[in-house]
């Protein structure tokens, strides 16, 4: 193919890809729909300018209203977390993650997060599995114990491994909180005192649940003793794809080293205008849409409990964030049922949840999958239509009926959600493709 065969082919593609989710019920968890004004931002001409440094102390000219608008940034975010600093530079959730790392550890130290089965993030990962924590910062990376039918991490035993570490000369440098599979809360509070007995530096990982941290419906790391919040803009917080770091004041100069010229150079300035904009729609509409997503998510959880799927956390009920977890190894395994949910419009995620490992079920045919309603949400859904969707899931699983005939009816569902709520301007469609040529 020539060249602009090629090039236009790219073109119809993108537009195919807007179609096809214009018509199916996207429930990855880490995903979420941005308001056409976020859109909009990252459209403008910031996206190629440079702005490397702090505002008021950049390295090139021409940034007089890309600063201006990191200020309105800046102040923004503070007052979404009420937080003393935020850094809104770094790129990604990732990279965040690495500059906290590089701020408050050296490489060699020892690190306590949660494994990738009880929830971590390969961010905070072992050198052997190429985690960034291990492989790019160096970090020694031992995991908390967890509870797999609390689905969080168990108090009493990190007390006990954490003395044993200490007694071995391993006392951790740093403790991570927060995680991918997230379902509860995980015990800041209950452990802030005893991991700060060892001077720990305290980072929470707020990549997915920093949309419902913002409406106060999670829990406050920053009140209950974390020294500083890591997060991704855009997965339960409705943003453009971005990382965010939080913290007091007392860190500010160890974070902005570490994210510039540490971690970064471009800061993707587009980027940053846009998360402006998701967070004052954040300090508007987050609080309805954060009690919305929960409630979604406990009705979706209880819905397809209710129709025959084993739902991890019951004893706990199910859910208190954007995401359901199902062990679906009654019918097959969380590759497959991804594979085949796609087929009828439904996208999910396959998931290593507790057991996993030990059975040799490995990444790509795990013995779960994960759920989240953020995106659903954000498109106007509420309890009932979960129900719907619970239902459509049990056809295509448990049913097998015809994947044909379900697209058809998740198509029909979605007819009537075809803008994003909870933002000021929501009129264009939500997935419409915006066309400049
Ligand atoms: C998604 C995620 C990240 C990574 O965020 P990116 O923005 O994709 O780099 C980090 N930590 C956790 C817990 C996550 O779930």
């Amino acid at each position: 193919m020539s060249a602009e065969a090629l090039y236009n082919d790219v073109f119809e593609k993108l537009e195919r890809h807007h179609e096809w989710f214009n018509e199916s019920i996207p429930l990855i968890a880490s995903e979420n729909i941005p308001s056409p004004a976020v859109r909009e931002a990252l459209a403008s001409d910031f996206g190629n300018r440079y702005a490397e440094g702090w505002p008021g102390e950049r390295v090139y000219a021409g940034c007089t209203y890309i600063d201006e608008v990191e200020v309105i940034c800046m102040q923004l975010a503070q007052e979404l977390y009420n937080a003393e600093f935020v850094d809104v530079r770094p790129p990604s959730g990732v990279l965040a993650n690495l500059a906290v790392y590089s701020a408050f550890t050296q490489p060699k130290d020892v690190m306590i997060a949660p494994s990738i089965p009880a929830g971590g993030h390969i961010s905070h990962g072992k050198r052997e599995h190429a985690g960034t924590a291990g492989l790019v910062h160096g970090l020694d990376v031992e995991f908390y114990p967890f509870d797999a039918t609390q689905m969080n991490i168990d108090v009493d035993k990190t007390k006990q491994k954490v003395e044993r570490m200490v007694q071995d000369n391993k006392t951790p440098k740093m403790a991570m909180f927060g995680g991918s599979l997230f379902l509860f809360p995980h015990p800041v509070r209950e452990l802030v005192d005893f991991l700060k007995g060892y001077n720990m530096h305290i980072n929470y990982d707020a990549a997915h649940v920093a949309g419902l941290i913002a409406g106060g419906v999670f829990q406050d790391p920053l009140r209950e003793g974390a020294d500083t919040m890591t997060m991704s803009t855009h997965k339960t917080l409705f943003g453009p794809q971005g990382g965010l770091i939080l913290a007091s004041d007392t860190h500010s100069d160890d974070i902005k080293k570490a994210v510039f010229p540490g971690t970064t150079s471009s800061h993707h300035i587009h980027h940053m205008a846009a998360k402006a904009i998701a967070f004052a729609e954040m300090l508007k509409f987050g609080a309805a849409y954060a009690k919305q997503v929960v409630a979604n998510a406990r009705v979706l959880a209880e819905s397809l409990n209710d129709v025959g799927f084993k739902v991890l956390g019951e004893d706990n009920g199910f859910t208190k964030s954007h995401q359901v977890a199902v062990n679906v190894l009654d019918y097959s395994d969380g590759g497959t049922v991804e594979v085949d949910l796609e087929k009828a419009n439904i996208i999910v995620n396959r998931q290593l949840i507790p057991g996993d490992i030990k059975a040799g079920r490995h990444y790509f045919h795990p013995g779960g999958i994960r759920l989240g309603v953020s995106e659903i949400t954000r498109l106007g859904m509420k309890e009932s239509e979960m129900k719907e969707v619970a239902g459509l899931i049990r056809q295509v699983i448990i049913e097998k009926k015809d994947v044909r005939i379900i697209k058809d009816e998740v198509k029909q569902l979605r007819g009537d959600y075809q803008n994003v709520h909870y933002c000021f301007d929501g009129e264009t469609g939500a997935y419409k493709y915006m066309r400049l040529r």
